[in-house]
């Protein structure tokens, strides 16, 4: 893409309105705007940046027999009266909304309920199990503190993948498999090492759901870590008999702030009991199916990759989750022999599968140096005079620094899809 048509500013000063450092330099870089308190639109880069976060998580839902669907953002209350989650008092977070001739209706926050009710139509013996179904869909939630940036949002994409299974052995196997999957979700996104399996509070079936928690100074919750056993307790079931239970001892642990960036959690028959989600056994009984739900925020993911990773000049992206993977900056002027050599390598690294932003615009080098380093896709490679008189290029890694001479055929051969 060329920079020149992109339609996005960047910004030399922070947004006055915005307190978190995702925010700030999500905005100062031109990947979101805020429409209002904790409501963002996502721009080009930001949407990039956003569908390959999608993209990995997609990746490993599939891997775990995931079938993807879309469910729809208005929902029905009925089905929500059923499990008892209607009343604001039961579900705070709620956003309601009326229809014209009377009636109301809700804007998910959540799929348990909507996901049970369709499975009805679809599962009825225990040859239709198991399943696992998932979707990428708006969530609309009325959160009190918006003070996060994207990491706490009104309105998200929510990753959602809910299981069925015939039995709560089959179903553990499942959890099991997809916290393994959370985990590389986590580690190709680049915040593998800060993240741990968290044992947090679960719900009227089981006593512990799995949050994932990425230490973070900016994160809103506070866990107890055990470097030995690589796992931690969040603070709302930090009790000594939960110690006892684990076989932890309060010594052994360390306290840190975190960000809950997944959750996992066992439903049991809690919702296919409430909804009439029932199959037949091998042995011809009805029985309600064992569920369970696995939640992530690609937006969450994001806004915890820029508070983990970015620095004093800017974002910082893994290439995993980079919206470009090269950032080609063009000294060259007026179709100049380094502005040939810039248009050269553009089109030579695009005919390679290579994802570049190509800063071709008539400004000053330090600005496109800063706006690159604000922007900060991996790799930076600069055209100048020496590029078209020697033939070599400085390429220069966003996260370390670090620079190097390149020719041109050596960076196609690092360079490729
Ligand atoms: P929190 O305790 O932070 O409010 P939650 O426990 O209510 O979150 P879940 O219902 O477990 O959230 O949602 C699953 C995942 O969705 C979370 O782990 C997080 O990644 C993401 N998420 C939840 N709320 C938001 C939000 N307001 N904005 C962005 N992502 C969110
Ligand atoms: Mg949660």
């Amino acid at each position: 893409m060329r920079q020149s048509t992109l339609f996005t500013k960047t910004r030399r000063e922070a947004p006055k309105d915005e307190v978190s450092k995702n925010a700030q330099l999500l905005v100062r870089a031109g990947f979101v705007h805020k429409e209002m308190s904790g409501v963002y639109s996502f721009l080009p880069l930001g949407l990039r940046t956003l569908e390959r976060i999608v993209n990995i998580i997609r990746e490993e839902m599939n891997a775990i027999g995931g079938q993807e669907v879309l469910l729809t953002t208005l929902q029905d209350p009925g089905a929500w009266k059923k499990s008892g989650r209607w009343d604001d008092a039961v579900v705070d977070v709620w956003f309601k909304t009326k229809l014209k001739n009377g009636g109301e209706l809700g804007l998910a926050n959540t799929h348990e309920e909507a996901l049970t009710a369709l499975m009805v139509d679809h599962i009825a013996s225990y040859k239709d199990l198991p399943r696992y179904v998932y979707q990428f869909q708006n969530k609309f939630r009325n959160e009190t503190r918006a003070k996060s940036g994207i990491m706490r949002a009104r309105e998200f994409i929510m990753k959602d993948l809910y299981s069925f299974n015939r039995d709560e052995t089959e179903f553990k196997t499942f959890y099991e498999q997809a916290a393994a999957a959370y985990l590389n979700v986590f580690r190709r996104a680049g915040i593998g090492e800060k993240t741990y399996r968290t044992f947090a509070s679960g719900g009227s079936f089981s006593k512990f759901s799995d949050e994932f928690q990425t230490v973070c100074d900016a994160g809103e919750d506070t866990i107890y870590i055990h470097d030995g056993k690589g796992v931690a307790i969040n603070q709302e079931v930090y009790t000594d008999d939960v110690l006892a239970e684990l076989g932890i001892a309060r010594e052994e642990l360390r306290e840190a702030k975190a960000i809950e960036v997944g959750n996992i959690f066992p439903l049991g028959t809690k919702y296919s009991a409430a909804l009439g989600l029932t199959f037949k056994t091998a042995d011809g009984k009805d029985e309600p199916v064992w569920m369970g739900s696995y939640g992530i925020g690609p937006g969450r993911l994001m806004g915890t990759i820029v508070e983990l990773l970015s620095d004093d000049k800017g974002l910082v992206w893994p290439a995993e989750v980079a919206p470009f993977r090269v950032h080609l900056v063009s000294l060259g002027r007026d179709g100049d022999a380094a502005a040939r050599a810039a248009e050269d390598l553009y089109d030579a690294l695009r005919n390679a599968g290579v994802e570049v932003l190509f800063d071709d615009r008539d400004l000053r080098a330090g600005e496109k140096f800063a706006d690159a380093d604000l922007i900060g896709i991996p790799t930076r490679i600069v055209v100048g005079r020496d590029s078209s008189e020697k033939g070599t290029f400085e390429v220069t890694d966003r996260a370390t620094g670090s620079m190097e001479l390149i020719t041109r055929e050596d960076i196609l051969r690092t360079y490729h899809a």
